[in-house]
């Protein structure tokens, strides 16, 4: 037996509970973990509140976060004692996850404990900070460098909004962090923001175009914001969109694209070949200032999780949350 969440779905509801699971019950898979931290993100929270449709099997075991060592493997690539890092791959939506003490995973999912990071640290990156430095590859990729103008990141004291900026700011990048929670000025400066604006300022309905402000953009909210982002970037911008914190719709125009040739670069981390994953985190381990990660994380037991997923959804989470498991 083990501790873990368990989400269910029966004729008394949506339920998420934390209980005592039967090994036996768990998925197959050819690698069996024991868990040692998970963490909670926005889509996590989405399957724990049943805010959101996340959850596609019930039961389910949500996380799609975790760190652990094996404990049994009849996969070629690990071995018993080895540390693993899962992000993804639909885990937590239709395999269970990593907010338990064991999981039984697909192999192929895994790759071993990026070196530089002990598990915590590489929980309080998780999914969100993966994905933000997916953000930064993206904008490489497409040719914005350091000094090329400013840079923009919404959500910015949630966890992807934070990861990405001080990767960012470490990089030489100008930062400008846009957020719903001014009163966290201190903490967005601290992490490399040169200015924070308020969120209100790109959440309304905006014309098709702006004056040119941005370099580049890393977008976590979506909707209004995404839109007024790509009118207002500069001829040959780049705006990575990754999240939907405001909504799905997108209610753009063509006009930044094809006037002044702004490229909209999407974000997928969940699916994303495991070549794009080892990069990533050998680029966080880089390219990241791990001091940072002690002001952007902060570490729960399993008892706490239910009721910051609510928090979470509302907005009132700061950073990230790591989870000890055990
Ligand atoms: P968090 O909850 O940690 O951060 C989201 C932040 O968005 C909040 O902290 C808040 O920042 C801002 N926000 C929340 N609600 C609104 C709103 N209604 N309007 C405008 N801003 C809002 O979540 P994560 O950082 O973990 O994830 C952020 C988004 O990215 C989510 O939509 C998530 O699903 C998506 N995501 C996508 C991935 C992918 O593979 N494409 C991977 C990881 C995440 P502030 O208070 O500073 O304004």
């Amino acid at each position: 037996m083990f501790s873990g969440i368990l989400i269910g779905k029966d004729d008394g509801g949506y339920h998420a509970k934390l209980q005592r699971i039967d090994e036996s019950l768990l998925p197959e898979g050819d690698v069996l973990v024991r868990v040692s931290h998970s963490t909670i993100n926005y889509k996590d929270a989405l399957a724990i509140t049943g805010q959101g449709p996340v959850v596609r099997k019930f039961p389910m075991v949500p996380g799609v976060d975790l760190v652990g060592q094996v404990e049994h493997s009849s996969h070629t690539a690990f071995k018993q004692g080895d540390w693993v890092l899962l992000n993804g791959w639909g885990v937590g939506e239709t395999h269970w996850g990593g907010l338990a003490q064991m999981a039984r995973l697909n192999g192929d999912w895994l790759i071993p404990l990026p070196a530089g990071f002990t598990p915590q640290q590489a929980m309080s990156l998780g999914t969100a900070g993966y994905t933000a430095m997916l953000c930064v590859m993206a904008l490489e990729r497409h040719g914005v460098k350091p000094g090329d103008g400013e840079i923009v990141v919404t959500g910015a004291a949630g966890g992807v909004g934070s990861v990405a900026i001080a990767i960012l700011s470490q990089l030489g990048y100008a930062v400008v962090a846009v957020t719903g929670r001014t009163d966290e000025t201190d903490y967005l400066v601290g992490l490399g923001a040169k200015e924070v604006l308020p969120r209100a300022q790109f959440s309304q309905p905006g014309k098709p175009l702006g004056k040119e402000r941005w370099a580049g953009a890393v977008d976590v909210v979506g909707s209004h914001t995404l839109a007024n982002l790509c009118a207002t970037t500069r001829y040959g911008g780049v705006v990575t969109a990754c999240g939907l914190a405001a909504g799905m719709d997108f209610p753009s125009t063509v006009a930044p694209f094809i006037l002044r040739g702004v490229t909209l670069a999407g974000i997928d981390s969940v699916m994303r070949p495991t070549a794009d994953r080892l990069e990533a985190w050998s680029r966080l381990a880089m390219d990241l200032d791990l001091k940072q990660l002690g002001t952007i994380g902060r570490e729960v037991p399993l008892t706490e999780v239910i009721p910051l997923a609510t928090e979470l959804l509302q907005g009132r989470v700061k950073g990230r949350i790591v989870v000890d498991v055990n």
